[in-house]
């Protein structure tokens, strides 16, 4: 018979400084297995909301979880556009959805958890990956032999920011060169996005477009953010993707992370064929990719459209919208990084966003398989 946890769970069970935190979150019990959560925001930011975030670290086992999350926002920002998810080994993740639609703004939302298997569980934002996941992923890549690993950096606070370069030989010495980047950290789908792009590059199907192309990623920008919840933003407050300098990275100018990663952006541009670069993000709805193609891209390999159709034709489970370009809109934001390349280099720039409604680390993954499949097809088929 199945033994029922009379004592429930306390406030003392529950962290929120974790590897995935939320940084002065408080919380309190107002029932049996019910509890009330306030976030906090970061100190001086006027920025968004710290993310919910939080460990059980004993005693869920037999519990069920309500909790009735709250932000004091004064500055109309949300905390609950997106899912979060569970875990009991921070590895295999369960969504969990807001009781109420974040757009009926809500001052309180909630999240139901049935009765839980195990003493320990892990809380994280999307489909969360912490600093250390980060560390492990490239610990794990370090070892192929198709991977190197270059040392950007290091954040304000001293943790790492690597690339993990994918080539079948020596780099630079590749036909084209793809760079893909995240900026805004809390988005962490568009993480497993280009998680899902490294697997399919390192597959033996992948052979062939290794050949001709190497291709950069920058699992994070912003590692200091995981541990304390922080969404968008760096140690300094800094909207990561309001960062990129048009004129040319500028340790005055800029904030550290962002002039680390763009003075290591223009080193590859320096070094290599840079042909595309991806800002890698996440909003509501389906993957949605916004171009800048190059005219030297254009030239070369046919029109832009063939890279839209190249995808489609891989998205047997349409988790992307149809890429487009906005190649004639003006910018919006000269400083985002899904413009500044374009601007700087002249290479085809791309913002790839959404999947804030794919809600599994597996089918985002697939999302990321689907955008590199298409892109190597357009690069191989319209190859001279
Ligand atoms: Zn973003």
């Amino acid at each position: 018979m199945k033994q029922e946890n009379r004592s429930g769970l306390q406030v003392k069970d529950f962290s929120f400084a974790g590897e995935l935190g939320s940084e002065g979150a408080r919380i309190r019990q107002v029932g049996y297995n019910h509890f009330k959560i306030e976030l906090a925001s970061p100190m001086h930011g006027e920025g968004c909301p710290n993310r919910l975030q939080f460990t059980i670290r004993q005693n869920a086992k037999g519990n069920q979880l309500r909790l009735d999350v709250s932000y004091n926002h004064t500055n109309f920002m949300r905390f609950d556009e997106y899912f979060c998810s569970w875990s009991y080994d921070k590895k295999t993740w369960q969504p969990i959805e807001w009781e109420k639609d974040f757009k009926e703004r809500p001052e309180e939302n909630t999240l139901l958890f049935a009765e839980f298997a195990e003493d320990t569980v892990y809380v994280g934002h999307q489909v969360p990956m912490s600093y250390e996941d980060v560390e492990r992923v490239v610990a794990a890549l370090s070892q192929n032999t198709y991977v190197e690993i270059i040392d950007i950096g290091q954040s304000l606070e001293g943790r790492n920011i690597h690339r993990i370069v994918i080539s079948d030989g020596k780099a630079g010495a590749a036909e084209h060169t793809h760079y893909f980047a995240q900026q805004h950290p809390g988005e962490h789908n568009a993480q497993w996005r280009m998680m899902g792009m490294i697997e399919w590059l390192l597959s033996e199907e992948a052979g062939c477009f290794r050949k001709n192309n190497e291709c950069h990623f920058v699992l994070t920008m912003s590692p200091d953010a995981p541990s304390r919840g922080w969404y968008r933003a760096n140690t300094q407050f800094h909207d990561m993707n309001r960062t990129y300098l048009v004129s040319g990275s500028d340790s005055e100018r800029q904030t550290h992370e962002a002039w680390l990663c763009q003075r290591d952006l223009e080193q590859i541009a320096g070094h290599s064929k840079l042909m595309t670069v991806w800002a890698m993000h996440t909003w509501g709805g389906k993957v949605e990719m916004l171009m800048r193609e190059s005219n030297d891209m254009e030239s070369k390999y046919g029109s832009w459209t063939l890279l839209r159709d190249a995808i489609i034709a891989h998205d047997q489970e349409s988790l992307c919208k149809p890429l487009y370009s906005v190649k004639e809109r003006p910018a919006e934001i000269e400083t985002s990084w899904g413009y500044g390349p374009f601007a700087q280099f002249g290479v085809t720039s791309v913002l790839c966003e959404g999947s804030g409604s794919i809600m599994t680390k597996e089918k985002n993954m697939l999302s990321g398989k689907t955008i590199i499949q298409g892109l190597a097809d357009y690069f191989a088929k319209n190859a001279s």
